[in-house]
């Protein structure tokens, strides 16, 4: 078993946390079952937050009676104190628990600090000293707020996009947290399903000390992928490692990640879908993709007003709108 622990915290648990992200699309029971299997099965770090719906109502409806042998991390999206305290509130009441092992600033567009006038860190640090709040952590899509908050001192943890289709930027990121002793938290390790080797996902992030993967969990046959590697770990050997250098030269660059930081678009378009379109054809099962309601929210790309609101939000800086029509003249080249 691989273990890791996050920056200055008392948190330290295998290298395989729960992503809860997913949970929200199951029903009530069958989350509870994904939760009670991975909790029996080992998985002692479960990742939610307050945008996530039922998310935390389910991890608080299975795993209550397990709270002290948990660490429950979840998030708020506030901009105001107000909501940052109807958030935490809300959430502890959904997890049926009374504090959090990990509080996060969820995807702030600038990192939160004391004295910047918006109270948002005050209010971390008074809900801590309640122990509402064990520690002080903080998620993002933008390097440029990454990094500021590692430089900052102010944060025991990062929670970062990181798989093995990251840039050299990321990997930068990864070393700044370990210089500061903070521990990271990777999110969309298999990159939003373009990966599709959990194997070499895992054992790609093991060879980082200070980085716990957080897998997004939906099915039980995904769970139980990721429970095998609790007792064993998949290792980095030959290979794997040649799934990863295909993976990379197929897929690197600039691409769509998933991550929906471009919605809402006011034509309704499913940008994270249709903005991968080309890679999920020709990487999953094709009688997906190519189903009626795919080929219906292809088309609504010939909707697009050109406003550029997907554009101006992508933390990746991709021109949304052309690798859409790009995406569409592939799709319909494809089925035809
Ligand atoms: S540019 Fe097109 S796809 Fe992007 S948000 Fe506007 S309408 Fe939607
Ligand atoms: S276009 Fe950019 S913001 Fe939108 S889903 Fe893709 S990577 Fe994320």
């Amino acid at each position: 078993m691989e273990y890791v622990t996050l920056g200055t915290t008392d948190i330290t648990v295998n290298k395989n946390g729960f992503g809860a992200l997913p949970i929200q699309r199951i029903s009530k029971e069958e989350a509870a079952r994904l939760l009670k299997r991975a909790y029996e099965k080992g998985i002692r770090f479960f990742d939610t937050a307050r945008f996530y719906t039922d998310s935390e109502e389910k991890i608080g409806y299975a795993l209550k009676d397990v709270r002290e042998h948990i660490y429950i991390a979840s998030k708020t999206m506030c901009t105001k104190t107000e909501d940052f305290w109807n958030h935490l509130h809300t959430s502890l009441k959904e997890l049926q628990t009374d504090y959090l092992d990990l509080y996060q600033f969820h995807n702030p567009a600038v990192c939160p600090k004391p004295n910047d006038g918006s109270g948002l860190y005050e209010a971390m640090l008074e809900a801590k000293e309640k122990g509402l709040i064990h520690h002080i952590g903080i998620t993002n899509h933008r390097l440029a707020v990454a990094k500021e908050a590692i430089e900052s001192g102010l944060y025991e943890t990062l929670q970062f996009p990181f798989s093995y289709l990251s840039t050299n930027k990321e990997l930068e990121l990864v070393k700044l947290c370990k210089e500061h002793n903070m521990g990271f938290i990777a999110m969309k390790a298999l990159s939003g399903g373009l990966i599709t080797n959990s194997a070499a996902a895992y054992a790609y992030l093991a060879q980082f000390d200070n980085v716990l993967p957080i897998w997004g969990v939906q099915k039980e046959s995904e769970l139980e992928e990721f429970l095998s590697y609790i007792d064993t770990p998949p290792i980095l050997d030959e290979e794997l490692t040649a799934i990863i250098v295909k993976d990379q030269s197929e897929l690197g660059g600039d691409f769509c990640r998933g991550c929906g930081y471009c919605l809402p678009c006011p034509k309704g378009i499913d940008i994270p879908t249709c903005a991968r379109m080309s890679l999920l054809i020709r990487r999953a099962p094709l009688s997906v993709y190519l189903n009626d309601e795919h080929q219906g929210k292809m088309a609504k790309i010939k909707e697009c007003i050109h406003c550029d609101h997907c554009k101006k939000h992508c933390p990746y800086g991709l021109n949304t709108p052309s690798l859409l029509i790009a995406n569409l003249t592939d799709y319909e080249t494809f089925i035809n």
